[in-house]
């Protein structure tokens, strides 16, 4: 199969060190089943998506790899994004897991490596990241779940900013200081569970639905263009071949002024999906150990 000649409607934001990201991309969180997973990027990649989002966590990197090579897609149309796990924290062990993650995907780099927490030794496996970063196996290097103040404090103390922060980031967690602080450092902010993993009851916010219904979109495109038009890269999951068409073509309109403006109001300003200031959820997750 391939889709090589598909002409592609995306839109790109420059990362800090000039690296271009699409703006819209494919997530695979919790699509372990290897041919479920093989089917569902087969799927967003014939739909035009060309920045996926795994992790060595997600315990499907091989079929991540598989489905790209069976696309028949060059290489280097793709976005590619991986994350170290944190049992991986650490220069020696974050080195080991990205050439582990490197092979699992059949690919020789990577677009994009994050650390995937900010919990274990952060500092040493972040130096691995500039390490990889500067030998150009990797083109950016970010980090996701970091605070501000988190932030600050790997920003001070190493040369090479990170390029991303990729946080959850919706419709009732919209993360207005961290994508103001974002602005500030130039660090690009990129939206996981855009829809907040669909919990409280996502798709029927009234104020979703009343703008689908006046834009002629389903409440999932205007969920996302609201993100994308606030400068935010969102990488939606689905597991059904018309959500990941339709999430796709989630760009080619623009929402109004005074209606991002109601939008913005439905902000309840704590994490709808992980709360990473709450200590059990932390020592649950740094206690969670994987054969990756
Ligand atoms: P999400 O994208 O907010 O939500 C996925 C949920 O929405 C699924 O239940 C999906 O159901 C449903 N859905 C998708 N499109 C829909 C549509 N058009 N209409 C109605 N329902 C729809 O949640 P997420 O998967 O947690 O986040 C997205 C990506 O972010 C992940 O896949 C992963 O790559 C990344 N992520 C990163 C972190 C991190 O710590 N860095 C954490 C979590 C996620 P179906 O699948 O049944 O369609």
């Amino acid at each position: 199969m391939s889709y090589v000649s598909k002409q592609i409607n995306m839109e790109y934001t420059i990362l800090n060190n000039g690296v271009r990201m699409p703006m819209l991309g494919f997530g695979v969180y919790q699509i372990e089943n290897i041919d479920e997973c093989r089917r569902c990027l087969s799927a967003a990649l014939e739909s035009g998506y060309r920045l996926i989002d795994t992790a060595a966590v997600y315990l499907n990197e091989e079929a991540v790899g598989k489905a790209v090579i069976n696309s028949g897609i060059d290489r280097r149309e793709l976005f590619i994004t991986s994350k170290v796990w944190i049992q991986d924290m650490g220069y020696d062990s974050a080195l080991s897991a990205f050439d582990r993650t490197l092979r699992r995907l059949s690919t020789d780099y990577l677009d994009l490596y994050l650390l995937h927490m900010p919990f274990g030794d952060v500092f040493g496996a972040w130096r691995a990241l500039e390490e990889l970063y500067r030998s150009g196996r990797v083109r950016a290097i970010g980090v996701c779940n970091f605070s501000k103040a988190r932030l600050a404090d790997l920003m001070s103390h190493f040369d090479i900013r990170p390029m991303v922060n990729q946080v959850e980031t919706n419709l009732f967690c919209q993360q207005k200081d961290m994508l103001g602080f974002c602005h500030r450092h130039d660090i690009q902010l990129e939206a996981w569970a855009p829809f907040a993993e669909g919990l409280n009851d996502f798709f029927n916010n009234t104020v979703l639905r009343r703008l689908s219904l006046k834009y002629n979109r389903t409440p999932a495109q205007v969920a996302l263009r609201w993100l994308t038009q606030r400068g935010i890269v969102v990488i939606p999951k689905s597991v059904h071949n018309d959500r990941i068409t339709e999430n796709f073509n989630s760009l080619d309109f623009n929402i109004d002024y005074e209606d991002i403006a109601e939008l913005d109001m439905q902000d309840g300003q704590i994490p709808v999906v992980g709360n990473f200031e709450d200590p059990d959820f932390v020592i649950d997750l740094c206690g969670r150990k994987y054969d990756i």
